[in-house]
C-alpha cells in the first residue's frame, strides 16, 4: 500500500484483540497502531523512519464500548469516538471534566472519528480528554500475549510523545473511578479559535465536604512536556474552604508549578500570566455549575 505523503506500509487488520496482540508480539516496534487516525499520520509522516507495518483496530468492534459500572466508575473501550463520550449520559452527569473536554474536542469531524485512547497514547501535552482523565485519576488496561498491565494515568506519560505502553502491547481500555455525591469536576481550555488545539487547558476533580475540600486532583496541559498534576496547588487547596482568598494564592502559587514553552499557538509569557485565570475559573465552575456539590451531600 502506498501513499503521497508516507513510505509504502503492510496493513494488518486483525479480527480480534487476541489476534492483534499476536502480531505486536511479532512486529514489535516495526507496527504503528491506528486507531481513528486523526493524530496518527501527521505525526507519522514526519518520522524519519515510519514503521512498515500499520495494524489498524478497525475490526476490533469488542473494543467499541463505554460502560458505567455503579460503585466501580466508567470503563471506555479503546475505540469509543470522542462523540460517544458525549453522547453518553453517565458521562455528562458523572464526570463532567471529561464530557467538557469531549464537548470542545476539535469539530464534528473529528470528533466522529478521533477516540480517548488515541488522545492519551498520542502523549502530547495538548491533549484534551487526557488533560481531563489525568485529573479524574484513571488507569490505561494494556493487553499483550504475556496477560493484561495496567498503568495508572499518573505514570503513563513519561515525556513528550512516549508513553509506559511497550511495543508488544495493546491499550484496550481506559478506566476511570466512581464519583460520589461530593465530588465534582470540570475542564477548561484556552484556544485561538474554536476548532484549535489548546494554547493551555486544565481540569480539576475535588471531593467536598460542607464547603471544605478533602481531596483534589489538578491537572494542566501545555505547561511542560507532558500534562502535569499540580501537586503543590492540590496541596494548598485540600483541608480549606474554597475562598476567594485561597483561589488568590493558588492562582500565584500555579505558575511556580509550570514550565511552559513558546510554540506556534501561544508564548511561555503569555501561558505563565494565564495559568492562574484560567484554574481559577475552572474551579469556580467545578464546584458551582457542575454539581453543587454540597447541596447533593445534603440531599
Ligand atoms: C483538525 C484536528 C483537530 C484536533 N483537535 C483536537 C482537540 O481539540 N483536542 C485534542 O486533544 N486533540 C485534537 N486533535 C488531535 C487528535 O484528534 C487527538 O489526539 C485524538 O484523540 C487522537 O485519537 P485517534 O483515535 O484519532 O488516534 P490515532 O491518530 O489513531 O492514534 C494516535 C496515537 O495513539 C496510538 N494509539 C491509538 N490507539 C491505540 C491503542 N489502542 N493502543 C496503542 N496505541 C494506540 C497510535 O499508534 C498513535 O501513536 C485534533 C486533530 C486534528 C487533525
Amino acid at each position: 500500500m502506498t501513499s503521497r505523503l508516507l513510505a509504502p506500509f503492510d496493513l494488518l487488520t486483525p479480527q480480534s484483540v487476541s489476534e492483534g496482540v499476536q502480531m505486536l508480539a511479532q512486529y514489535q516496534s516495526q507496527v504503528a497502531i491506528l486507531n481513528g487516525g486523526t493524530a496518527l499520520w501527521n505525526h507519522h509522516r514526519k518520522l524519519k523512519h515510519q514503521p512498515p507495518y500499520i495494524l489498524t483496530l478497525s475490526a476490533l468492534k469488542e473494543l467499541d464500548y463505554i460502560d458505567y459500572i455503579p460503585g466501580e466508575g466508567l470503563r471506555i473501550g479503546a475505540k469509543a469516538k470522542i462523540c460517544d463520550l458525549i453522547e453518553n449520559p453517565v458521562v455528562a452527569a458523572r464526570f463532567p471534566a471529561l464530557y467538557e473536554a469531549a464537548y470542545w474536542f476539535g469539530n464534528p469531524q473529528i470528533r466522529f472519528m478521533a477516540t480517548a485512547m488515541g488522545n492519551i497514547l498520542r502523549a502530547s501535552p495538548s491533549a484534551d480528554c487526557s488533560c481531563a482523565i489525568l485529573a479524574l485519576g484513571g488507569q490505561v488496561v494494556l493487553q499483550s500475549q504475556s496477560g493484561q498491565r495496567i498503568v495508572d494515568i499518573d505514570d503513563f506519560w513519561l515525556s513528550y510523545d512516549v508513553t509506559a505502553r511497550r511495543c508488544d502491547e495493546l491499550a484496550t481500555e481506559i478506566r476511570i473511578p466512581e464519583t460520589g455525591s461530593t465530588t465534582c469536576s470540570s475542564f477548561q481550555r484556552l484556544t485561538r479559535v474554536r476548532q484549535d488545539l489548546a494554547k493551555i487547558n486544565v481540569a480539576v476533580r475535588l471531593e467536598m465536604s460542607q464547603g471544605v475540600c478533602r481531596q483534589a486532583r489538578i491537572a494542566m496541559g501545555c505547561v511542560g512536556p507532558t500534562t502535569k498534576r499540580l501537586t503543590g496547588v492540590e496541596q494548598l487547596l485540600v483541608g480549606n474552604p474554597v475562598t476567594d482568598e485561597l483561589l488568590q494564592q493558588l492562582a500565584t502559587a500555579v505558575k511556580s508549578e509550570i514550565t511552559p514553552i513558546d510554540d506556534q499557538r501561544s508564548t511561555a509569557a503569555y501561558r505563565t500570566q494565564v495559568s492562574g485565570v484560567i484554574l481559577r475559573r475552572v474551579i469556580e465552575r467545578a464546584l458551582s455549575a457542575n454539581m453543587n456539590c454540597d447541596s447533593r451531600e445534603r440531599s
